[in-house]
């Protein structure tokens, strides 16, 4: 039998799982101070001065702002993220300006940020995303020039560099994200590296007055992750639920397709969800210490499959691939490619038995929730109706990475012809 190769993967579960039940079985959840070994040995890997575990990566932002804004600022920012994070900078008092992006890595695009002529720009929110650095060095001259710090969101990006550093030490802060689907996973959490001692007095006083986190939150959690690892873990993933993927993007079921559906919540905050409010617990950090390691392994192995897909879709015209900024370790959490029509692409890559997925990223400046807000962001409107992510994780294979670009490869080849079920080519 072959076997389908999942879109995503989970990192670590077996480490996950059972230091949480070695935990639970010992009542030691929250017993030891690996919280604070952990720390330390983030601080030292990635070169920053402190590091801080937070609850989420969208709690370290909301934290970070917090500390550097004064109420009514504007915080410059991509619309291509997460819509929580816009909402974080609501939550910490900020005003959203959104910044138009790059059109070939999505990222804030500094000529656009150069024009932002605004007095009270508070700080620069800089993601990275997909493991590829943001065109960080004329961002942070700018930031300079202006004395406002800047805030790297570096949630899938560990392990990325720019100039021999790492992505969430060049500016003033870096947040790290460690939830189900990124590369260190502690079912969640997050960490905030930073050289400034005043904000992590900040950072660690705030922390303080939240809760330690459930052990029944955990669990929860938990069983989600586990819930999903067996759905995407072979054979079931092949037998079961590729099967059903795979029917509801041909056949475009809806019930199917938003299984697969993420952020449909969306809304505007102006407080951050209760449940946010927790401490890491000390055995996460110990899911984490005994990840760090591998880490700089899996990165080598994601770069590989990065490069192999740069290489065997260079020339491929009208495909949108990303540009590595000068000097710089893209990691590739995902491999990002921009079609025009990425629904279309899915059926084509499903039907000849890939799983892929479409980058759910909206363009945030168009959001009706965000209608405060509004910008005209035309790269960011067009980037978010074009994205899709080819797998690039570890044991996705060399041969899946040819077998996605071969395919790939022959859709533009056909012209990108409207995916029906009967204009399928024969592959080699
Ligand atoms: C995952 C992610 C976040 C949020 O991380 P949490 O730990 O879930 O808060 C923020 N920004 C980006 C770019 C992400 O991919």
């Amino acid at each position: 039998m072959k076997l389908s190769k999942p879109r995503t993967k989970f990192y670590s579960c077996g480490i996950v799982y059972w230091q949480f039940l070695r935990d639970l079985l010992a009542r030691s959840i929250h017993r030891g101070d690996d919280l604070t070994k952990f720390e330390a040995a983030a601080a030292e890997h990635f070169g920053s001065d402190h590091a801080v575990a937070v609850p989420m990566a969208r709690v370290g932002i909301y934290l970070c702002l917090r500390y550097y804004l004064q109420a009514g600022q504007l915080v410059a920012s991509s619309p291509y993220t997460l819509a929580e994070v816009i909402n974080m900078i609501v939550c910490a008092g900020g005003t959203p300006r959104f910044v138009d992006i790059d059109r070939n890595n999505a990222d804030l695009d500094p000529e656009k940020l150069s024009q932002c002529t605004d007095d009270n720009l508070g700080a620069i929110l800089v993601t990275h995303l997909h493991g590829i650095p943001a065109n960080i060095r004329p961002i942070l001259e700018f930031a300079k020039s202006r004395g406002i710090p800047v805030i790297e969101d570096a949630a899938q990006s560990a392990g990325a560099m720019v100039d021999g550093r790492y992505v969430g030490t060049l500016g003033n802060a870096g947040v790290f994200s460690f939830g189900i689907l990124k590369q260190l996973n502690s079912i969640y959490g997050g960490m905030v590296l930073t050289n400034d001692a005043a904000l992590t007095a900040f950072l660690r006083e705030e922390l303080a007055k939240f809760a330690p986190v459930s052990v029944g939150t955990l669990a929860d959690k938990l069983a989600y992750l586990g819930r999903n690892h067996v759905l995407t873990s072979n054979p079931i993933f092949t037998l079961g639920t590729f099967p059903l993927l795979r029917h509801g993007a041909l056949h475009d079921v809806d019930w199917i397709n938003r299984l697969v559906t993420v952020e449909t919540d969306l809304r505007l905050k102006h407080e951050i969800d209760d449940w946010y409010q927790h401490q890491l617990s000390a055995s996460q950090a110990r899911m984490l210490l005994r990840q760090l390691p591998d880490l700089e392994k899996h990165d080598q192995q994601r770069i590989r499959h990065g490069q192999a897909y740069l290489e065997l879709l260079s020339d491929v015209p009208g495909l949108v691939l990303p540009r590595l900024p000068e000097n710089c370790r893209a990691t590739f959490a995902h491999f990002p490619v921009q079609v025009a029509d990425p629904p279309n692409l899915l059926r084509w890559l499903n039907f000849y038995g890939q799983d892929v997925v479409i980058q759910h990223f909206a363009n945030c400046a168009e959001l009706d929730c965000f209608s405060k807000f509004r910008r005209d962001c035309p790269v960011a409107a067009e980037v978010a109706n074009s994205m899709v992510l080819l797998p690039t994780y570890p044991d996705f294979g060399i041969h899946n990475v040819q077998r996605n670009s071969q395919i790939v490869r022959k859709y533009f080849g056909a012209g990108q012809p409207i995916f029906d079920g009967t204009n399928c080519l024969q592959l080699g």
